[in-house]
């Protein structure tokens, strides 16, 4: 390897990466498959295989092509070790709610929840650091990180730090890695639903992004929109415990929209929703409309999607309302043989889609 970067003369925009490609929907998907999943498994494009799904790699219950919130390796006798990493670039770096270190350790705890790892054994802490930037902010942002790690029972125990020229980075720049070992059945993917299973989400939709957005442009006359950056692992353990939980999700990037059209495409099942039933705030839901936002595509950073179990579905809920950020939970729909691989949402007045949000509505919002 040189250090070369490839250069494209003839510029067709086609060949270079766009925000869309981080927004965490089609387009991402699409270059993931096309430049970064085959390479990885070593059988795209004559690349060398670096980590095989089978054969000589590391063996694997979840990996790559599965593109869920981690990784799933069984080790030892019966359990396994899920992994997941995350890079953080929200702005601006301390918004009402939260800040760019409490979503680094929630967003990683989170898909380590949504897994069905719910204890993390440890977390890695990477920062990019730029020059200039000041350090009470480093600290406040590393206080932030240490507390909210405590909150979700775990610990840093690693990490990394650079750092760039003025203007080479933007502030700073978290990358968080998790790990945990659990019973290997009790792990949980995001394609797990079958027609039938009911669909739980733990609260308030679209608080974070719409938080985020209203900030950066003013808008939040009242002081009510705040982002719900939060570690759910406590409240996913106590619905577990509750009843069979066949699919999870966290609907970050995208939102409720996104992490809905992902799993019923994975699990080829149709998805009813009835809106009604989905808990919306009144602040998120007006700044929304001014806004021109909606909260169902949007980011949340301490909610989680639940397919369960039909049987189990009300004694879930309950369990999950008792639990602190799951209070205004609800039945919001169920999985159906119908429409496979579709969201239809009832609004009361009629049946629509729920399409997956193209393009990038809100850059930097994780
Ligand atoms: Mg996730």
């Amino acid at each position: 390897m040189t250090g070369d970067t490839t250069t494209d003369t003839d510029e067709n925009p086609e060949e270079f990466v766009t925000l869309a490609h981080g927004a965490g929907g089609g387009a991402m998907r699409s270059l993931l498959q096309d430049l970064v999943v085959p390479r990885f498994l070593g059988n795209g494009d004559g690349t060398e295989a670096m980590a095989a799904s089978d054969g000589d790699g590391p063996a694997v219950d979840v990996g790559l092509p599965q593109l869920d919130d981690g990784a799933v390796h069984p080790v030892g006798e019966g359990g396994a070790l899920v992994v997941t990493t995350d890079s953080h670039v929200v702005t601006p770096r301390f918004f009402p709610g939260g800040d760019i270190g409490r979503l680094a350790v929630a967003g990683t705890v989170n898909d380590l929840a949504v897994m069905g790892a719910t204890e993390p054994t440890a977390l890695t802490c990477s920062l990019v650091l730029e020059e200039g930037t000041p350090k009470k902010d480093v600290k406040r942002v590393i206080e932030s990180m240490a507390a909210t790690a405590v909150e979700a029972g775990t610990a840093i125990s690693t990490g990394d730090t650079k750092v760039m020229g003025n203007g080479e980075v933007d502030g700073i720049v978290i990358n968080t890695a998790g790990v945990a070992y659990v019973d290997r059945e009790v792990t949980v993917s995001d394609a797990g639903l079958e027609p039938g299973d009911a669909l739980i989400v733990s609260g308030e939709m679209g608080d974070h992004g719409i938080a985020l957005l209203s900030a950066r442009e003013g808008f939040d006359f009242t002081g009510d929109l705040e982002s719900d950056v939060a570690p759910v692992n406590e409240l996913v353990r106590s619905a577990m415990a509750a009843g069979t939980i066949t699919a999870m999700k966290d609907p970050t990037r995208g939102g409720l929209a996104n992490a809905l059209n992902e799993m019923a495409e994975k699990a080829d099942v149709g998805i009813d929703l009835d809106e009604q039933s989905i808990p919306l705030s009144g602040a998120t839901a007006s700044a929304g409309e001014v806004l021109g936002i909606d909260p169902l595509a949007v980011a949340n950073e301490g909610k989680v999607v639940l397919g369960v179990d039909p049987d189990d579905a009300e004694a879930v809920l309950e369990t999950i309302q008792a639990c602190s950020g799951g209070e205004t939970a609800d039945i919001v729909g169920h999985a159906t043989e119908e429409h496979a691989g579709r969201v239809v949402v009832d609004t009361g007045f009629g049946r629509r889609y729920l399409s997956e949000p193209e393009g990038e509505a809100l850059p930097r919002i994780c």
